[in-house]
This record gives structure tokens, C-alpha cells and sequence, in this order.
């Protein structure tokens, strides 16, 4: 996968050489493209935002430079390929495991972090109508910039992609993955020792009996779900219950 990010703070992207981001790019897996928007500026001062139409506090990015931007970095691959571009904002769709699993089946993605208000909306609705747009949130909060919310979207989407994760399976077993854990957080997990400071890995996982763990481990899941998020339960496809889910 491609990834480019036009952001005023590229050096903010240093993170995404470590773990399993900075493996994956080594192994070519992800080639991910920094890009400085004020290099496209043309004035002395380098600016990229002005005042708001209407007034009020703050400024807001101006369309020219990032039009700019956006298409020197989509001219880089030539007429055949156009990327998904992502522009995170608080007003944006949640993302989701499931805008992750979507993101990540997409050969190229291209992110247009903010700062100040946000960029002008021109650029969001010139773009919607020539390539695949998403303005997403991360959550019901407002960050100083989009750069902290496009490294939680790149990692997101990065372990999902084949061979970043040393077993596939974790990525089934965890917490809102389609299938069993669909709408469900995982349950507590444990390694060794079995006592540590007088607390013991629950029995039953040191049985060796597959079927009862595998029972626990959705009870478990089920019950933390109904505790911490209760609003998800009601999001369980009910044909996907067996009768000892509904015990629960
Ligand atoms: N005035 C904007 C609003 O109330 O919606 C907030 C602008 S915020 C200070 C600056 C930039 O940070 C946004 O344009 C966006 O790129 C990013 N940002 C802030 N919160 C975010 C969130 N929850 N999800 C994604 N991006 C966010």
C-alpha cells in the first residue's frame, strides 16, 4: 500500500519508523510518502491559512495551497492510478475497525491532516468529485491537528495489511473484527506465571479444553461488552447468539 500525508508538521511522522509500521515499510509492505504543504506556498512568509468568511476566531487553511499540493502529489503516479484521499476532521464519519478493514484494501491512500479551524470546504467537495473523499473522526473530541489522528488511522490499517502481523489470527480474535467479535470487546487475557501476587489466571484457561475456553473467552467478551459498552449489545446480530449468549 501507498500512503502520502500533506501536513504543515511532517516531522510529527517520525513514529511510523517504529514497530510494526516502521517493519512493515521496511519490508515494502507500506511505502508511506511525507509531504511539506508550505512547499507550495509562494510568499516570503510561506502561508497556508488566512481569516474566516463570515468572522469569527481562528484561521482557516486556503484552498489554493493545498489544491496545489494535492495535485502534484496525485500527478506523481500519472493519469492510471488516483488515490483514496482521507481528510480527518472532528465532523467527519466515526472511523471504525470497520473503515479500517475497508482502508485497507486500498492500494493508495492519501491524508490531508489540518490545523487552525480545518482547511476550506472547497477542497473536500473539488476533490469529492474526482476521486473517493472521507472525512473521518476518531472520536467525539477536537485535537489541536489532524496528524495525531492519521497515525492512529495509518497503524489501525497498517496491521491489517498481509503479512505486517506475525499471526493473522490476532487480527480475528481481537476486539470488533468482523465475524464472532463483531460489536464485541475481547475479553481479559493473561500470560505466565499463573500467580502473580496472589492472583490467579483464571482455571479454565490452563484446562488444555478448547471448547470451554473458547466458551469462557465469549462469556468473558460478552459480559465486558454489556459492562463498558452497552450500546453495542443492541448492535449484535441476533442470529449470530447462541442459546448460551443469551444466558449471559
Ligand atoms: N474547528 C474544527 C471543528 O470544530 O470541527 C476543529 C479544528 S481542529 C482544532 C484542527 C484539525 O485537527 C482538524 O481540521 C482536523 O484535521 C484535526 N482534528 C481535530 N480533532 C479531530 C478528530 N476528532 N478526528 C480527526 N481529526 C481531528
Amino acid at each position: 500500500m501507498r500512503v502520502d500525508i500533506i501536513s504543515i508538521f511532517p516531522e510529527y511522522f517520525a513514529p511510523l519508523d517504529v514497530s510494526l509500521v516502521g517493519k512493515a515499510r521496511e519490508r515494502g509492505i507500506l511505502e508511506i510518502r511525507l509531504h511539506q504543504l508550505r512547499d507550495w506556498t509562494r510568499d516570503v512568509h510561506k502561508t497556508v491559512d488566512d481569516t474566516p468568511y463570515g468572522g469569527g476566531p481562528g484561521m482557516v487553511m486556503k484552498p489554493e495551497i493545498w489544491g496545489e499540493a494535492i495535485d502534484a502529489v496525485i500527478a506523481q503516479a500519472g493519469p492510471a492510478a488516483s488515490p483514496r484521499m482521507i481528510v480527518p476532521t472532528p465532523s467527519g464519519r466515526p472511523f471504525t475497525q470497520e473503515t479500517a478493514i475497508e482502508f485497507a484494501e486500498e492500494p493508495w491512500l492519501l491524508f490531508t491532516p489540518a490545523r487552525y479551524e480545518g482547511i476550506d470546504s472547497r477542497v473536500a467537495a473539488e476533490y469529492g468529485s474526482r476521486l473517493r473523499v472521507d472525512e473521518v473522526s476518531i472520536g467525539d473530541y477536537v485535537l489541536a491537528g489532524g496528524e495525531a489522528a492519521v497515525l492512529v488511522i495509518v497503524e489501525a490499517v497498517g496491521r491489517l495489511l498481509p503479512g505486517v502481523l506475525g499471526n493473522a489470527r490476532s487480527v480475528a480474535d481481537d476486539s470488533f473484527a468482523p465475524g464472532p467479535m463483531a460489536n464485541l470487546l475481547e475479553g481479559p487475557v493473561y500470560t505466565k506465571p499463573p500467580v502473580w501476587r496472589g492472583r490467579e489466571v483464571p482455571e479454565i484457561l490452563l484446562s488444555g479444553h478448547h471448547g470451554k475456553i473458547a466458551r469462557w473467552r465469549r462469556d468473558q467478551a460478552l459480559r465486558r461488552t454489556l459492562e463498558k459498552r452497552p450500546e453495542l449489545v443492541a448492535r449484535l446480530d441476533p442470529a449470530g447468539l447462541d442459546k448460551d449468549d443469551r444466558k449471559i
